[in-house]
């Protein structure tokens, strides 16, 4: 079992398996990052992810979610799919649902039943400029793919003041008809991306706007669960808030995170890495690393943030961009 020092058991691990993307969505992969900030980096091979992977189960891992950058453009993930699949967690994806239509099959054999895919509008055109790139309808297509075959399906909507908080309330209308789960994410700040707490819509600005077109009811939370989960009756899908900025949910965290050159995170905001990888190659007992690394968790916001996010200086910040930690 992995604990940190207030506590708190971590069993789940979300594994990045590529910095790269095929999307250009300027908070999470800003364009304007120093020259060199993707080069050199050592990937962990399709046998090394399996490796450590399975060291994490050993200590207790049940769930792992695999993310990037884009895990669906690295020319291996089916390779890795199939690897992970044989370990006795739930397997689960993030994806921005471009590449789905190819690796419907990969996923059914693999046991993944739930997956979640990013989508910050439901306009072509606004969708175009948020991501830089034309993929609106393929995306749209392959929820439905997801939905006609029978997948648990999230949609991440990272809701960003002055950009796509209008749209919330539509969000919810298409959970009318649709099994969807959408979730309206606080915009968080990284390395390079303008964050500014001006444009943070909070979980409360979120549900007041929805109030004034919707009644909707709380559902229970579970113990590690970062949304708030609501739905409106008659309703086929729910929607939810991660407020991470507004209301962070640090106290049961149970995520620890594995960047796709092998450096294992204990919290998505912490600026402290332990080499995994490089431990690996180096025929090294990984097993301590990864208890000190858990142990040495910050009680919140990775020791970084302030709880008030009205108080942030995202300059000041020491971290990876999005793309390059592993959302
Ligand atoms: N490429 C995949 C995708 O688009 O879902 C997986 C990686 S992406 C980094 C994972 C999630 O992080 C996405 O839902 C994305 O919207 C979210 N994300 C990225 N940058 C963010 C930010 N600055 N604030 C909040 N969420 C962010």
């Amino acid at each position: 079992m992995l604990k940190d020092n207030f506590n708190r058991v971590h069993d789940y691990l979300r594994i990045s398996l590529t910095d790269k993307c095929n999307l250009r969505c300027s908070y999470c992969n800003p364009v304007d990052l120093p020259r060199g900030y993707f080069t050199n980096t050592t990937k962990m091979s399709s046998e090394e992810i399996d490796i450590i992977a399975g060291v994490f189960v050993q200590l207790g891992v049940k769930k792992i979610r695999l993310t990037g950058g884009e895990p669906l453009v690295r020319k291996d993930a089916k390779e890795i799919i199939q690897r992970l699949s044989k370990y006795p967690v739930e397997l689960v994806i993030t994806t921005n649902g471009v590449f789905v239509h190819e690796f419907i099959e990969s996923f059914q054999q693999a046991g993944i039943h739930s997956v979640n895919v990013s989508l910050d509008t439901l306009k072509r055109k606004k969708n175009l400029s948020i991501t830089r790139r034309d993929e609106f309808d393929r995306i749209k297509q392959n929820i439905d793919l997801l939905l006609k075959n029978n997948f648990h399906v999230k949609i991440n909507t990272v809701i960003m003041k002055g950009v796509n908080e209008a749209e919330i309330p539509d969000f919810v209308g298409w959970t009318k008809d649709q099994p969807v789960h959408v979730r309206f994410i606080e915009f968080m700040p990284f390395a390079g991306n303008q964050w500014s707490n001006e444009k943070v819509f909070s979980h409360s600005a979120m549900l007041e706007l929805i109030s004034s077109k919707y009644g909707f009811i709380k559902l229970p939370s579970e113990k590690h669960d970062t949304a708030k989960k609501y739905f409106v009756p008659g309703h086929k899908g729910t929607f939810a808030t991660i407020s991470t900025m507004s209301q962070p949910f640090c106290g049961s965290c149970n995520r620890m995170r594995l960047t796709t050159d092998g450096k294992m995170k204990n919290c998505l905001f912490s600026n402290n890495e332990v080499d995994i990888l490089g431990a690996l190659r180096s025929g090294l007992d990984i097993v301590p690393l990864i208890r000190q690394c858990v142990w040495n968790k910050k009680e919140g916001l990775g020791g970084q943030l302030s709880p008030a996010y009205e108080k942030i200086d995202a300059t000041k910040l020491e971290n990876r961009s999005m793309i390059n930690i592993g959302g």
